[in-house]
């Protein structure tokens, strides 16, 4: 394997791997404007070493090689992996659960780990300051540092590269980091011990749809923002769970997308090639595993849902201790959660991987084009045609979505109508009898939602037409969180 062909060729992950363990600085970050932060490989500083081809986890990845290597036994559950304790639930530091992404757990564990001195330091991401529109990988050590970095975000990020500064200093770290990340951060630990005893913890998100950089730029030009320069921060999942897309402008006003609705439909049809061809949503192989708690494609039936809930999963022994000791030390709030339930909850998730991405897998084969090998690793079932339709729209549509003239098309399409999209992908991906409750939007098409989506759109049009000042833009955010919350 090369890595220029990983490169080229629509199996990369953009984990950022390859560039953290490379000693020679070979392989650089740029910015592609389609792209996002994607390695480039300058052949002049590169000796052949292999380290980046040895970690690299985007074209050779023998699954049950690694599942085999790190819980000493390939799991009988190939839905969901190796799993020691299934939970539900959210951090007990109110203000922290507040801002977070669903319960704030990932930030409360590595808070806690840092201020009792079990790590030095925390890998997490929050957009870049200076460049608004780049995310910024960084070791936090505080928890003011751990919690600049809350929330998720939907563009990709190289946690990889953070390999470098872990290899030259002492120390023990923890990661958070998506599935692809973890399995980079795996197949480097394999090859070289320092990043084994220096990485003690490898907190994985669940990780479903991944739209590519040009979701970004379009969810910006949909909330009505033109020029980019007047960008200064953008969040993905503002305010009241599950959140808005948010462009702050620098002078202070909010431009919010529906919660919910746009933001699915429109990370769907931006879907990246590699995560197309990615078969793990659950971070099967991360020591601690969080995600929001969805129950069957919906919220769950809980009074203070909107508060944020998280599923949680513990995977290894040190997973299981760092949860365990959060929960005895009032860190933690958890109750048990059911294999099923979790896999219920995350029923669209799992399909995507264990069915969509082999028949995406299968029809880029029939038409010669490169795929990732994952050796043993099959469908968890026999493949329907209907997956196949599934991956064939998602492929069409999302190169389609790639080309600025197209998208522009669709800048000022309702979200009610592409909404459809999201049904017709389920339909695809899931069976009959699991369809009625995964296609159950009405949690968000309540009349109060409808009433801010219109006035949302009919501002976001007459902005572009250059006649709506600011201030609405802003008075109609104030709507949409009086609505969510
Ligand atoms: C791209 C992406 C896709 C996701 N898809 C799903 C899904 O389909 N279903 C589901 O249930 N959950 C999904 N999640 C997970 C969910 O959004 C939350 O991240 C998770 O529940 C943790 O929430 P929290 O409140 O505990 O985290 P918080 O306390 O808010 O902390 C969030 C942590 O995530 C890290 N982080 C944020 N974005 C990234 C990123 N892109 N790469 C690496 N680290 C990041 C931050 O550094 C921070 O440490 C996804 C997350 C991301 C980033
Ligand atoms: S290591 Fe990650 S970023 Fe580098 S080429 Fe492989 S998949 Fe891409
Ligand atoms: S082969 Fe070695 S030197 Fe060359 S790019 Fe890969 S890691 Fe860097
Ligand atoms: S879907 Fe897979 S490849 Fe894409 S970001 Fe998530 S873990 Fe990485």
């Amino acid at each position: 394997m090369d890595i220029e062909h990983v490169l080229e060729n629509g199996n990369c992950h953009q984990c950022g791997v390859c560039v953290g363990v490379c000693p020679t600085n070979a392989i650089e970050l740029r910015q592609d404007p389609n792209k996002g932060l994607f390695p480039t490989f300058l052949r002049e500083s590169c000796t052949d070493c292999d380290l980046c081809h040895i970690a690299c986890p985007g074209e050779e990845f023998d699954w049950d090689a690694l599942q085999k290597d790190t819980f000493g036994e390939i799991p009988i559950d190939k839905d969901i992996g190796y799993v020691r304790e299934f939970w539900s639930g959210y951090t007990k530091w109110t203000d922290i659960r507040r801002t977070a992404a669903s319960g704030g757990i990932v930030s409360a564990i590595l808070i806690a780990m840092l201020e009792k001195g079990e790590i030095d330091g925390a890998v997490v991401v929050k957009m870049d300051e200076d460049k608004p529109l780049q995310p910024k990988v960084y070791i936090a050590r505080t928890r003011e540092e751990v919690l600049a970095a809350q929330q998720s975000k939907y563009l990709p990020v190289p946690t990889g590269e953070i390999l470098k500064p872990i290899l030259k200093e002492e120390g023990r770290f923890a990661i958070v980091g998506l599935p692809c990340h973890i399995h980079g951060i795996r197949l480097a630990q394999q090859k070289m011990p320092r990043l084994k005893k220096r990485i003690v913890l490898l907190v994985g998100l669940i990780c479903g749809f991944h739209p590519s950089f040009t979701n970004t730029t379009y969810l910006i030009r949909r909330a009505g923002v033109k020029n980019f320069d007047d960008i200064a921060e953008i969040r993905y999942r503002d305010e009241t769970w599950p959140g808005g897309f948010n462009v702050i402008k620098k002078d202070g006003s909010n431009n919010i997308l529906h919660p919910v609705q746009e933001f699915f439909w429109a990370h769907a049809v931006f879907e990246r090639v590699r995560c197309a061809t990615c078969t793990d949503a659950m971070a099967e192989f991360a020591d601690i595993v969080c995600g929001d708690e969805w129950r069957g494609g919906g919220v769950p039936d809980r009074p203070d849902y909107k508060d944020g809930w998280s599923y949680i999963m513990t995977r290894t022994e040190a997973g299981t201790k760092v949860v365990d000791q959060m929960v005895n030390e009032g860190v933690l709030h958890v109750e048990p959660a059911a294999r099923n339930q979790v896999k219920r909850g995350m029923l669209p998730t799992i399909n995507l991987k264990k069915k969509l991405a082999f028949a995406y897998i299968n029809i880029r084969k029939m038409l010669g084009l490169a795929v990732p090998n994952y050796h043993r690793l099959r469908p968890a079932k026999p493949l329907k045609l209907k997956n196949y339709l599934g991956a064939a729209i998602i492929m069409v549509v999302s190169t389609l979505f790639e080309n600025k003239l197209i998208n522009t098309l669709f800048l000022h399409v309702p979200t009610r109508f592409m909404s459809q999209y999201l049904r017709v992908m389920y339909k695809c991906l899931c069976d009959v009898e699991e369809i009625d409750s995964l296609t159950d939007f009405s949690y968000c098409e309540t009349p109060e939602m409808e009433s801010v989506i219109q006035d949302n759109h009919r501002l976001i049009a007459s902005y572009a037409n250059g006649d709506a000042s600011q201030e609405t833009v802003a008075g109609v955010t104030g709507d949409v969180e009086e609505t969510v919350s």
